[in-house]
């Protein structure tokens, strides 16, 4: 979240002084959203963070939601606006000094919230697991930097990923910074990721993607026995799921070409090349789902809830409203939580009413808020067994193999999985 660089003296009222009182800060509010990333340590290879400090701030919605938070007392509406947290969460955050408003500890839940006030809050960062998978550099220089991406990790932070990101990683352990992103993958996605380092080369492969005049192409195993001759697909894709970033074949979407030829099968599944001359977000699952020939792992676009045929020829075997209720039910975030401590939340529950010292942050030394202790007693993510993902939930069957033009060739080797095995017990192409 972009943070609020603009601070404000703190209102005279008694109430409001006694709430923010300690003067101790472990926020420098005035410091720029592009330095940030610089200012957090590397953490050491074998030590990936767990215990990552972050702030919710409302920089972020500044323009809209200044208006909607004044006057509301900073519990409440904390509690409001996050919903991932327990009702009691933000009273007992206050309580104990993990909020702090304008650079200063806010105990009193009542706090009111005045106009340009800047709301930090600390907690963990549990940052979802990754593979233990090398980033490979295809091409380095002054100009671009390109990699063959490991699957499991997003491109940049997202949600609760931040280090566990390309960037994060190309950061923390490189040392490289300053990239700027050609085109995307998705995070269960590897293959050919592309940075510049410049403003012209930005521009310069920027145009060469946008004018078609740069081929892409892909490799993913799909279901089924794909056809052997070449399948063309020029369904439009749309949006179907806003919130999820999920689309769909619909004749209102924009327009999308693809191209796929068989490389080989084994009677079960098929491995096949996909090129595709539009770049539609998750073109390539939707045109195979489209077809029926769904990508191997894919946990969006190859699930049951796409109707009894998943979804083939758009034929849902329902209406939109039933297919978007079905597909949210089930990616419900909840479903991956297998139990909750059950005396977490009668813990936050007796914190909130009763009398505690706030906790001095001092203590945690110069390097402050990543010294904190591994289990934090409020914290939900320390609170949840997790069920732990199938290496499915990591990696897709669908790799980026090539970037080519007249001047650029990037190119990776075939992943493992799309490697045509050598014994003889499948039909070849
Ligand atoms: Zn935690």
């Amino acid at each position: 979240m972009e943070e609020n660089t603009e601070t404000k003296e703190l209102q005279t009222n008694s109430k409001k002084r006694k709430s923010v009182s300690n003067e101790y800060s472990p926020f420098e509010p005035k410091k720029r959203r592009k330095n940030k990333e610089a200012t957090i340590p590397p953490p050491s290879e074998d030590d990936m963070p767990l215990n990552i400090p972050f702030r919710v701030t409302n920089g972020n919605y500044k323009t809209t939601t200044k208006r909607r938070w004044v006057g509301r007392k900073i519990a409440e509406c904390f509690r409001e606006e996050f919903l991932a947290y327990d009702d009691n969460y933000s009273y007992v955050a206050c309580k104990m000094g993990r909020v702090f408003v304008n650079g200063k500890q806010c105990t009193d839940p009542e706090y009111e919230l005045q106009h340009n006030d800047t709301i930090c809050h600390i907690s963990h960062r549990h940052e979802p697991p990754i593979m233990d998978a090398p980033i490979e550099f295809i091409e380095n220089n002054e100009n671009l930097l390109v990699i063959n991406k490991p699957a499991s990790m997003p491109v940049h932070s997202c949600a609760q990923y931040k280090i566990h990101t390309v960037v994060g990683m190309l950061w923390t352990r490189y040392g490289i910074s300053g990239l700027r992103l050609i085109h995307r993958l998705d995070r269960a996605t590897s293959g050919v990721l592309i940075f510049a380092r410049n403003y012209e080369t930005d521009i310069e492969l920027k145009q060469a993607i946008q004018s078609n005049k740069m081929k892409k192409e892909y490799v993913c195993k799909v279901e089924g026995v794909f056809p052997s001759e070449e399948v063309f697909c020029d369904e439009p894709i749309g949006r179907l799921i806003n919130t999820m970033g999920l689309q769909c074949t619909r004749p209102d979407g924009k327009p999308a070409k693809s191209v796929f030829r068989r490389l080989w099968t084994d009677g079960t599944n098929s491995v096949i090349s996909a090129v595709i001359e539009t770049g539609r977000t998750h073109q390539i699952r939707v045109h195979l789902q489209y077809l029926g020939y769904p990508i191997l792992n894919d946990m969006f676009y190859n699930h049951e809830a796409w109707g009894p045929f998943k979804g083939r020829g758009a034929n849902y075997g329902k209406p939109f409203e039933q297919l978007v209720k079905d597909i949210e039910e089930a990616h419900k975030t909840s479903n991956w939580h297998l139990d909750k401590n059950p005396t977490y939340l009668q813990k936050l529950e007796l914190i909130r009413d009763e009398s505690i010292e706030p906790e001095n942050l001092a203590n945690f030394g110069a390097n402050g808020l990543l010294n904190r202790p591994d289990f934090d007693p409020i914290c939900l993510n320390c609170n949840i067994t997790r069920k732990i993902p199938t290496l499915d939930y990591f990696r897709m069957f669908l790799h980026c193999r090539r970037y080519v033009n007249e001047k650029f060739n990037f190119e990776t080797p075939l992943p493992d999985w799309a490697i045509e095995p050598k014994v003889n017990d499948h039909f070849c192409c």
